[in-house]
Order: C-alpha cells, then structure tokens, then sequence
C-alpha cells in the first residue's frame, strides 16, 4: 500500500488539508512513467565535479520517481475539480502536439505553423496555470483573483498583465519544472521574473510582471482566457521548435553553445588561478 498522505495547504484553495499527489504535467499527459528526477543541486555538484555537461542525465545522481513527476501540492478536491474541467481538453491539445513533433522528427526545422481545431481554449490555460501554481507555492498566497480563476471553471478575471503565457514545442533534451526564479541580464535593470515547464512535447513559460521592454521566449497565449468555458475554437499558432540542454528558465542554447560557454569560463578561471 502506498504512503500515508501528508497534510499541508493546499497550492490551490489554500485550506490546511490532507494533500493528494498531483502529476505535472497531468498523468494522461505522457507523464505516468519512471522517470529520474534532478535537483538543480543534482546539477550544480556534478558541474563543481566538472564530470557531466549539464544535458547528461545519466552522469549526474538524481532520484528515480516511478509514477512520472509531480508532488503532494494540492488537495484531493482541487485535484479532482482542475482535473475533471481542465484535463481531458488539455489532453486533447498535447495530443494534437506530440502528433505534430511526430510529423517533425529529424527534420532541422526551427519552427512550425500548425491549425488546431475544436479546441477549447480557456480550460487548456486553467491547466496550464494550475501547473504553475502547483510548482510555485505562493503564487495564489495573496491572489484571490488567481484562486477563483482556478476553483471556478467560468471565470475569466486572470490579471493578463500581471500573468503572461508563453509556450514553444519541445523536440528534446532535459524535461524542466522550474518554479518561479529572476533572470537577471547584464546591462539591464530589472530583473525578469520566470518559471517555466517542459515536458516533451511542449514547454510553457510563466512570465510574471514581465517588463515592457523586455522580448520573452515563445509563443504567448495568454489570449486564451479571453474564451469562455465551453468556447470551441480552431486556433493558428506559430511555434518556435527548442531542445533543452540545461536547468536555467528559458535558456535554449544548443549543446557547442553551451560547451563553449563552459570552455570560455573555464579557460578564464586558469588564467585567473580560480578553482571551484
Ligand atoms: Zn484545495
């Protein structure tokens, strides 16, 4: 039999309550399937070790989950609500998604066009959305506006300027949940503030308070909200294709990119007499 079921407040509805283990992104998603997980810790040791490219799994130690990936973040209620209104229409979408990826497999394109029919746009972003909260704790903390967007299926009253949805199709490499953490650019005064979660084959990219002059990763669909509940829509949508080689939110740099970042930072701390 499995564990007993801790108790905690709940991501969503923020009662103290027994939790239930909500998989992100969603089970039916290709997401039930053992797989390894590694902390960014995982990553930061093995890089100090100097023995692993930050992409090879398999040379960095992490933790094998046998129900695919996910945690104790949401009450049993919350999980069955989002569940049974967001689920089987975000389903549907990733479906249509891994068909295209199939279609795409070994060419070298960079980007797609696709047409997605009947497809509800308001509760495939509730799912979406549920998923940051679930990574991101103190997201719906002091945001009762975010709450009912989640708790009732109808609403629409998501803060669009506050909250903005980018997504892009993933043809590889690490799958990514990165919970809410600031991207600072050199040169730049604010910091961006980012989350972002990637499982083959699409990512989504939390951008919150994004600044006005700042260009973000993806395509946005924050626009999905302005649907209703039962809307059914054929929507274009032009997607950037990426390959995620690292932890870092948003960084879409190829392998040689990455290696010679390494190399250069490297070679620096030689010449400099730095050892980590
Ligand atoms: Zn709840």
């Amino acid at each position: 039999m499995g564990k007993k079921k801790p108790r905690g407040v709940c991501r969503i509805c923020g009662e103290y309550k027994k939790l239930s283990f909500e998989h992100v992104p969603p089970g039916a998603t290709y997401n039930k399937q053992t797989v390894q997980l590694v902390s960014v810790r995982d990553y930061l040791e093995a890089e100090k070790r100097k023995d692993a490219m930050p992409w090879e799994l398999g040379k960095i130690k992490g933790k094998i989950s046998q129900r695919g990936r996910g945690d104790y973040y949401i009450c049993e209620k919350c999980n069955n609500d989002t569940g049974s209104w967001y689920g089987a229409h975000y389903k549907k979408f990733v479906n249509v998604l891994m068909y295209i990826m199939h279609q795409e497999a070994g060419k070298e394109y960079k980007s797609v066009t696709l047409e997605v029919r009947e497809m509800r746009p308001l509760p495939i972003i509730k799912q979406v959305m549920t998923m940051f909260c679930d990574i991101n704790g103190n997201l719906t903390r002091n945001d009762s506006a975010l709450r009912s967007f989640i708790m009732d299926k109808e609403d629409q009253g998501l803060d669009t300027n506050k909250y903005r949805i980018f997504m892009y199709l993933l043809k590889g490499g690490i799958e990514k949940t990165a919970p809410l953490s600031a991207l600072i650019h050199l040169g730049e005064s604010e910091p961006v503030m980012v989350s972002e979660i990637a499982a083959i084959p699409v990512g989504f990219i939390l951008y919150v308070d994004l600044p006005a002059d700042y260009t973000p990763q993806g395509t946005e669909i924050t626009n999905f909200v302005h649907c209703e509940y039962d809307d059914i829509a054929t929507i274009t949508l032009a997607l950037n294709i990426y390959e995620n080689n690292t932890w870092l939110p948003t960084d879409f740099r190829s392998k040689e990119e990455i290696k010679a970042t390494i190399e250069k930072s490297r070679k620096w701390e030689e010449e400099h007499g730095i050892r980590c």
